[in-house]
């Protein structure tokens, strides 16, 4: 390809609306423009690396026994009633009316759709397993699109549905998958880890997300050097311990605290530190309110809290609503003669001896507080985030944590969908059965966008090699010299020749500029045309990631640069 034929409208400065890495260099580079607030037009050179994307995912899904397909976009709402999600899937859900005033949404995903149509096409076990996947656009009405490619209204998926017989077929499908993901993201050349991840809305009961890190990334993993233990920290087990668990319990009692409302207040006016201290906060789930009481240093985990109580919507009361509900302001609830509403104990906040709350008096705490002697639960559980320095549920190492960003999820959905929309098969003993089913998605833009989360630095995109839009650029410093420019050409046929891709810079531009948008489109290799390939017939190969630059004798170009390339610079 040459430079001056492709549609790269590239740009100088930073676009004002992009507030993270991959959406300001892929404005910039010319890889995508907006549209309209989180939709988006992919240019050529994203068009590109979207298809070496999707190529590899079609290549690993296949070989796991994928076949592809593709399902409607428009879904109709009689589907979505009958799984039961219409109404509960929330304001994402794009819906849209027909002229005849029918519903319908845009797909953000298609359990319904592959649920109706295997429920009406398979009827025996002798059809099973049955694993189809398609590659499409995907519609989530963001409240607030931001980030570009990652959190943007259509986006392009990769969603496969695994339909079998029993348990035991399900976890032969699932693992599948899991190892064709695992594939797909080695592949594409990025550092990522699978965690366990919570199944929220989509329901099911076991699932894990594949995790490109990157320090900007929304997701935070825990895991563990000493084994392959790796959790989203939503979902990450609290392994506790007492800190003091030899100390005796003293007897309780109330002291003066004025205008102390805080753990640091409270730990820095009685000397104690903010383990000591148990905090109080109210919640209303689904209108009603709980109290969760997890150690001062710690933060109640929302989703784990959620899952428990088994609620649509949970929300933290205002504090307002507190002291109307408990008669006492946020800063001097405690769990001790708390009345009114029930009590949901971390398991570490209750190993605490003589630890600290507010007394549900103003200004006023109690100290030497000890469960289960001064005070009751209503359930004791796993309310807290996890983080680095705990230990490690497997193997009791320390954790460590990372960001990351979410690329793809593999979940167990079991029979809710069958269910719900009574997706049957008979059996060998002529006995109808619930199809088991599992979905597992992959972002496809979004792995782009991570792609470059992960690798950039201050002059652009560094491109893992096996989704670069092209491997090598060849950059004639000038235009006008007709022996640099037939050196360049005669390499741009040979590279081509060899089936490496290959872009050549022939715009009238100087050579700084050409060099520059190299480096912000970035090519992991450069080839240099200049006067020493004229004088002295060599050229500079340079690798973007490292810097590194080699002189190599005309004759040796192609030798070298399929060198690296399988090196996988
Ligand atoms: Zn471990």
């Amino acid at each position: 390809m040459l430079a001056s034929k492709i549609f790269t409208p590239t740009l100088r400065d930073v676009p004002a609306e992009a507030e993270i890495v991959s959406h300001q260099l892929l404005l910039r580079a010319g890889f995508m423009r907006k549209s309209t607030a989180g939709v988006y037009t992919i240019l050529p050179m994203g068009h590109r690396v979207i298809n070496k994307i999707i190529k590899i995912v079609e290549e690993e899904m296949n070989k796991a026994d994928g076949q592809e397909l593709y399902l409607p976009i428009i879904q109709p709402a009689e589907l979505w009633l009958e799984s039961g999600r219409w109404h509960v899937y929330g304001p994402e859900l794009f819906k849209l009316k027909d002229r005849h005033n029918r519903d319908f949404c845009l797909g953000p995903t298609h359990e319904e759709i592959i649920t109706d149509l295997v429920k009406k096409e398979v009827s025996s076990y002798k059809q099973l397993p049955l694993l189809l996947y398609q590659i499409q656009n995907k519609y989530r009405d963001e409240r607030r699109p931001r980030f570009g490619l990652m959190r943007s209204r259509e986006f392009i998926m990769k969603d496969l549905y695994s339909f079998d017989r029993d348990e035991e077929g399900l976890d032969i499908s699932y693992q599948k998958m899991f190892d064709a993901y695992t594939n797909v993201f080695k592949r594409c050349g990025l550092k990522f880890r699978p965690v366990e991840a919570d199944s929220g809305a989509i329901g099911g009961n076991r699932s894990h997300e594949f995790v490109v890190l990157a320090g900007s990334g929304e997701a935070e993993i825990v895991y563990c050097e000493s084994c392959d233990y790796a959790a989203n920290v939503e979902r990450a087990e609290a392994v506790n311990a007492g800190i003091n668990p030899d100390a005796n319990p003293e007897k309780m009692s109330k002291v003066a605290t004025p205008n102390i409302k805080t753990i640091q207040e409270i730990s820095d006016f009685l000397q104690v530190s903010p383990e000591q201290c148990l905090k109080t906060l109210v919640y209303l789930a689904d209108g009603k309110p709980v109290a969760v009481v997890v150690r001062g240093d710690r933060e109640v985990n929302e989703i784990k809290l959620k899952n428990k109580l088994d609620c649509l919507e949970l929300e933290l009361a205002r504090d307002d609503a507190v002291l109307e509900l408990s008669g006492v302001p946020v800063g001097s609830l405690g769990p001790v003669g708390l009345k009114g509403i029930p009590v949901y104990l971390d398991e570490e906040a209750s190993l605490v001896v003589n630890g600290v709350t507010g007394a549900n008096e103003v200004d006023h705490h109690l100290i030497n507080v000890n469960y289960p002697r001064d005070y009751q639960a209503q359930l004791i559980g796993d309310f807290r985030l996890v983080g680095a320095g705990d230990k490690c549920p497997v193997c009791q190492a320390e954790l460590s944590s990372a960001r990351g960003i979410e690329v793809g999820q593999v979940f167990k959905l079991g029979t809710k969908y069958s269910e719900a929309m009574d997706a049957t098969f008979v059996d060998e003993h002529g006995q109808r059965q619930y199809m088991v089913m599992g979905c597992y998605g992959i972002g496809i833009t979004r792995t782009m966008a991570a792609a470059v989360e992960q690798n950039y630095d201050e002059n652009g995109i560094i491109w893992p090699l096996a989704i670069a839009p092209f491997q090598v650029a060849i950059v004639p410093v000038s235009n006008k010299d007709e022996a640099q420019m037939k050196a360049a050409f005669s390499i741009y046929r040979e590279l081509l020749k060899r089936g490496i891709e290959v872009i050549l810079d022939d715009r009238d531009e100087r050579a700084g500029v050409k060099f520059a948008d190299a480096d912000l489109i970035g090519y992991p290799l450069r080839i240099t045309v200049g006067k020493k390939t004229v004088k002295e017939g060599t050229v500079d190969i340079r690798v973007r990631r490292d810097g590194t630059e080699m002189t190599v004798p005309l004759e040796q170009v192609e030798q070298e640069v399929m060198t690296l390339i399988e090196r996988g610079k």
